[in-house]
């Protein structure tokens, strides 16, 4: 996929017929968008899962945070060797995340002691929380230059249109808001468009129980927020609220503003704000995550009328897979995998399903009907999401 120049605004696609920039054929999305308009009717909606591939080219992956890590570790620890002479093993740790070979025990490692350990280390982390929050040089390999000035791409646009005419839901795993901030630029651009008063994001259970027992008649949309707060900013001041109740960096973001050098505070107005980072294959995490997704599921099972995943690897969220392969099988509907042809994990899915699903069967798209089944279509998340929006809304 060709990342967007940082200037290109992704809310254009909407109007345009273009999109894809190469020349490979769109994805086959024929029976998939059939069956979800046979669900409108129904007061049905498919469910999207969002993970950190649609964002890509956007916001660094876990990959791409080792690569910056092994970097700054590696200088460091030529520059520094008495200092660093203990802790050589993060360089190792860093370059394996950055090759995607790192496993949840070298991750929870790198990251705990990077957060908690020696001063030196967490000062590698400051250093780290200021550069993924605002960066004045691009990132290895990745032309990102912080979070707070990513920019949606045309598959949050086309989610987020969806969103707001009441035509999908989302629950998002990710932690940079890129398809609020889609929604929320469509709605202020023509709010007559949408049948919502613009969208929100959900982060908690009890977000989640105001939501959807709320009596009031006009609401806004929302997006589900499951594990986005893998990255979280907590405000340094220990006299600060920030400091207890750590707040989800796409709220920081929003209060940030152009001209800031560094992320302020929302509660005390100070730049003390750091990052903190719950790594997402810790299963204490993943536990946490539960008790939101059952309440979500208990709100929005029965009407759903099928479950798309679009750059979510499974590969650190076994609790998810197992979550979502156990919805569909209840539900009698077909979970999809959306993913890029050349990602090199893509059996874990499939392998998943077939070890502790075999009730479900494994259909191409051309056969998908409204019962159990497990579907992969090979496409990047942008060309895919064109075609389900152009189907979804003629
Ligand atoms: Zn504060």
């Amino acid at each position: 996929m060709v990342p967007l120049p940082d200037e290109q605004l992704s809310l254009d696609v909407l109007a345009s017929e273009t999109i894809t920039q190469d020349s490979s054929p769109p994805p086959e999305v024929g029976a998939l968008t059939e069956l979800i308009r046979k669900g409108y009717t129904n007061g049905r909606r498919p469910l999207f899962i969002l993970g950190a591939g649609i964002s890509f080219g956007q916001v660094p992956l876990l990959s791409d945070i080792g690569m910056w890590l092994k970097e700054q570790l590696s200088q460091l620890i030529t520059k520094e060797s008495d200092l660093w002479s203990d802790d050589s093993w993060m360089v190792e740790h860093a370059a394996l995340l950055g090759e995607g070979q790192a496993g949840r025990r070298q991750t929870a490692e790198l990251f705990t002691s990077l957060q908690t350990g020696a001063k030196h280390a967490q000062d590698v982390w400051r250093t780290f929380s200021a550069a993924f929050l605002k960066s004045d040089t691009p990132w290895p390999k990745i032309a990102f230059r912080g979070v707070a000035s990513a920019v949606s791409t045309p598959a949050h646009a086309h989610l987020a249109d969806l969103l707001l005419l009441n035509k999908a839901r989302i629950v998002s795993l990710n932690f940079d808001g890129l398809t609020i901030q889609a929604a929320k630029e469509l709605y202020k651009k023509d709010p007559s468009n949408y049948p919502t008063k613009g969208a929100i994001s959900l982060h908690s259970e009890s977000d989640l129980f105001h939501y959807f027992a709320t009596s009031a008649y006009e609401v806004p949309a929302a997006v589900v927020k499951i594990r986005g707060d893998v990255f979280y900013a907590t405000c340094k001041s220990e006299t600060c609220p920030g400091h207890r109740s750590p707040l989800p960096i796409e709220r920081v973001i929003g209060n940030h503003k152009e001209d800031q050098d560094s992320l302020i505070c929302p509660i005390c107005q100070q730049d003390s704000l750091v990052l903190t980072f719950s790594f997402p294959g810790f299963r204490k995490k993943e536990e946490l995550a539960h008790p939101m997704l059952w309440a979500f599921r208990r709100f929005v099972a029965a009407n759903t009328a099928c479950v798309i995943c679009i750059g979510f690897s499974g590969k650190w969220d076994k609790y998810l897979l197992d979550f979502l392969f156990d919805m569909c099988s209840e539900r009698e509907i077909p979970l999809v995998d959306v993913r890029p042809p050349d990602q090199h994990d893509h059996n874990l899915f499939d392998d998943f399903r077939s070890s502790y699903f075999p009730n479900c069967p494994a259909v191409p798209e051309k056969q998908l009907e409204r019962h159990t089944s497990y579907t992969r279509i090979l496409s990047e998340a942008d060309p895919f999401m064109h075609e389900m929006h152009h189907h979804l809304t003629k």
